[in-house]
């Protein structure tokens, strides 16, 4: 049997040892691959499927001939991520993790325990380039991007984790970690249809959540792929100015344009969008920023979610205390806004995106 792949040779993505992280590959390219490699297409759906029920090795795969597992061994890797470090919260409902990738970057993502399914809050880049100055993210800005496979890694990297502990399989996704999936867009929508795919993890659309800090092309791109994801838009103020002086993307698009594009992706998919905004003390936090806030998103049926802010060492700026949260909140619901205030996990842990892998960073 032939096996000196033509088209394989070229694939993109070889790691160190030249292998190819087949998390990275969609079952059509698995397809090619297999075929390329002397073998019936049929097959690739079986390794498809193997790899989202979470082996860790071909040798797993026990409906395979030994001859194939040879040939996968010999090309294709596995892309689980090796763990650098795991801290579980107090509340034992959040695990925080660093990963170490192949060329010794490193990413962490986030775990939640929840009644209705537990949920991973994955990274997108090594970094990010969108400089936003409460997060700690943003410090070295982006290194690189993930590719589909390691954000995939992610998920089936901590599900052998937490299967350990007791807890079910990853049930919903937030790209919400470190990193703008909507700037790594090529590789986010590959991975997006590779976990929705019904052969392979099959995840619903709507166990999925993509945060942006308001690329407007690409969040108006999203909406025209028709994929009934939610969408949450970290907008944290409620005009230009305060914008500006806390995200650096407002300069390259307006709050207005940024809730237009919202509007847009409401109109496409009918998924109602959240507005994330962090409450920054004597930032964007005073009855006045609120009643803004309200005539902005007046008439739109979305979905205002407060979230206090995370402190960290590379920002002077505070949370908001609880009794101008509560005052923010209040006004927003009195004008009609579904309003609410995200339940804060893990702080214990340095919950917030970026904090753990700087913490880390400094000690090593
Ligand atoms: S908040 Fe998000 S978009 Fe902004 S710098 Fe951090 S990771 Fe990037």
């Amino acid at each position: 049997m032939n096996d000196k792949p033509n088209e394989i040779m070229n694939i993109q993505g070889r790691n160190m040892k030249g292998k190819i992280n087949v998390l990275d590959r969609s079952l059509e390219e698995l397809k090619t691959d297999l075929v390329s490699l002397g073998e019936k297409q049929y097959r690739a759906e079986q390794v498809f499927q193997w790899l989202y029920k979470g082996v860790s090795s071909f040798s797993e795969m026990t409906n395979l001939s030994k001859a194939l597992i040879q040939k996968l061994q010999n090309h294709f890797s596995i892309g689980l991520l090796a763990q650098q470090q795991r801290l579980v919260s107090s509340d034992k409902h959040t695990i925080k993790y660093l990963y170490l990738l192949s060329d010794n970057n490193i990413i962490e993502c986030v775990v939640m325990k929840y009644l209705h399914g537990n949920t991973i809050c994955l990274s997108t880049q090594v970094g990010c380039a969108m400089g936003c100055s409460f997060c700690a993210s943003a410090t070295g800005g982006l290194v690189r991007q993930l590719t589909a496979g390691e954000m995939m890694g992610q998920v089936l990297t901590v599900n052998q984790d937490i299967e350990e502990m007791g807890w079910q399989p990853v049930h919903g996704v937030v790209l919400m970690g470190s990193g703008e999936p909507l700037d790594n867009y090529a590789n986010t929508m590959k991975f997006l249809h590779q976990i929705h795919h019904p052969k392979g993890y099959n995840m619903g659309w709507r166990n999925i959540t993509l945060s942006t800090c308001g690329l407007v092309p690409k969040m108006r791109l999203l909406a025209d792929e028709g994929l009934s994801i939610n969408l949450a838009v970290s907008l944290h103020a409620p005009n230009d100015r305060i914008r500006q002086s806390i995200m650096r993307i407002a300069h390259a698009y307006s709050i207005q344009e940024v809730v237009e594009a919202s509007k847009y992706y409401f109109e496409k998919t009918g998924r109602r969008v959240t507005f994330e905004y962090a409450l920054i003390h004597h930032v964007n936090d005073m009855p006045e920023h609120a009643a803004e806030l309200a005539d902005l998103l007046k008439g739109f049926p979305c979905h205002v979610n407060l979230i206090p802010l995370n402190e960290n060492k590379h920002s002077s700026q505070k949370r908001s205390h609880d009794e101008s949260i509560k005052l923010f909140a209040s006004i927003l619901k009195s004008a009609g806004i579904n309003t609410t205030r995200r339940r804060e996990m893990g702080l214990d842990i340095q919950g917030a995106c970026g904090q753990l892998k700087t913490a880390y960073l400094k000690q090593v």
